[in-house]
């Protein structure tokens, strides 16, 4: 559908030359395209553009020209044929399942999805006659089990937060083809620069670009990427009449970060690998969480269906919530916050913040101890990043 670009083309280079949108005047780098609406020179192109038979701008609720160049970039670095951009990456998880599905339809999903997802799917979608069921992300036979005949969809966030477990993605896309459902990925924790879902077989992937698309923490925004029917057509169809669209301003950063989105990725994993070493090595620290560890249990999967580990570190303290507070209360120069795919490394305590909600039991059966701590590493200098975890764990 995007044509403008080699498909061959590594990461860096699609994430600076795919779809370099240009005006008349021949800018060298994106300009934002801030309208809301656009001109025609008489009622024949109107009605002409309007009703398709003409290529041109509407109204930026569904057409604009810095929208469409983050859309066909994420587009080219994904594979995808299509992707719409949406206001923050809970609206494209909100925009797929309306597209898509139907009242009394039903999801599987990964246990432990991100907070909003599971409160969506729980609160939210539920009152539309939708169902989800859970199941552990790293058994395709437990994905098997769950399906009903009314499964339409197959949700999964791998890495995991915060445990870095890993779904096999061509498994569960065989899972689903084989059911007649689709196979999603929320793909943020590792962006297409290191996993590309839909080369795997999935139909959907899910972004939300406030995290590492953007990479400087300024902007919220998501978008959804597949193939020309589904999101070509459905999910644009319905962006054009219930627009939880993306602003032309953050598509246009959103741009920009695509540009070192990869060289970006390298230096994180750089970075996360080194501090994951280092942590197993503490006599402090318990356990490390991290796939690029030969102790990870699917460090196989990871080399063969990732281009590198990612930069989210968990690692399980001795002395449960007292040692764990306490690294992160002598940290001076790491953000105690659970944002993530930031330039900034951040640090967050699961059990009382991004899973204090849930209960003790069902903290305990997702693997969540009180003694865990969960690092989103950054891109300072790894010796600052070390000795400020240090002083914590002593
Ligand atoms: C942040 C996040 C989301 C939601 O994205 P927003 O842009 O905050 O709406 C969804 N999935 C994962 C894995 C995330 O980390």
């Amino acid at each position: 559908m995007y044509e403008d670009f080699d498909p061959e083309w590594g990461a860096s280079t699609l994430g600076i030359r795919a779809s370099e949108p240009r005006t008349e005047n021949r800018e060298h780098s994106a300009s934002v395209s801030l309208t809301s609406s656009y001109v025609f020179r008489n009622a024949a192109e109107a009605a002409a553009v309007f009703q398709g038979e003409q290529p041109g701008y509407i109204y930026s609720r569904f057409t604009n020209p810095t929208v469409e160049a983050f859309e066909r970039r994420l587009a080219a670095m994904e594979g995808g044929q299509a992707c719409v951009a949406t206001a923050s990456g809970m609206a494209a998880i909100l925009t797929l399942c309306l597209a898509t599905l139907n009242m009394g339809d039903h999801i599987v999903a990964s246990r432990g999805l991100f907070g909003s997802t599971i409160g969506l799917f729980n609160n939210i979608l539920a009152r539309f006659g939708l169902s989800v069921s859970y199941v552990d992300l790293t058994d395709p036979a437990a994905w098997e089990a769950a399906i009903q005949d009314n499964t339409r969809l197959l949700f999964v966030e791998t890495p995991s937060n915060p445990l870095c477990e890993l779904a096999d993605i061509a498994a569960l896309a065989e899972v689903a083809h084989r059911h007649g459902a689709w196979l999603c990925v929320d793909n943020c924790f590792l962006t297409p620069a290191l996993q590309r879902p839909l080369a795997l077989g999935a139909d959907f992937v899910i972004h939300s670009a406030t995290k590492y698309l953007d990479g400087q923490g300024r902007c919220v925004g998501g978008a959804i990427v597949g193939d020309a029917e589904r999101v070509g057509k459905d999910v644009f169809g319905f962006m054009r009449t219930a627009g939880p669209c993306m602003s032309p301003f953050n598509a246009w950063v959103f741009l920009k970060g695509l540009e070192t989105l990869a060289v970006r990725m390298k230096a994180h994993c750089q970075n996360a690998r080194a501090l994951a070493e280092w942590l197993e090595e503490q006599p402090q620290v318990a356990r490390v969480h991290y796939p690029g560890l030969h102790s990870h249990p699917q460090h196989v999967l990871a080399q063969r269906q990732q281009a590198d580990f990612g930069a989210i570190v968990s690692f399980e303290v001795d002395g449960g919530r007292e040692a764990a507070w306490k690294v992160i209360d002598s940290t001076r120069m790491i953000s105690i916050t659970a944002n993530l795919g930031d330039t900034r490394t951040t640090i967050t305590h699961p059990a009382t913040t991004t899973h204090g909600r849930i209960s003790a039991e069902a903290r305990a059966a997702a693997g969540i101890s009180e003694g865990l701590l969960r690092v989103a590493v950054g891109l300072e200098d790894l010796d600052d990043i070390r000795a400020d975890l240090a002083r914590g764990l002593v």
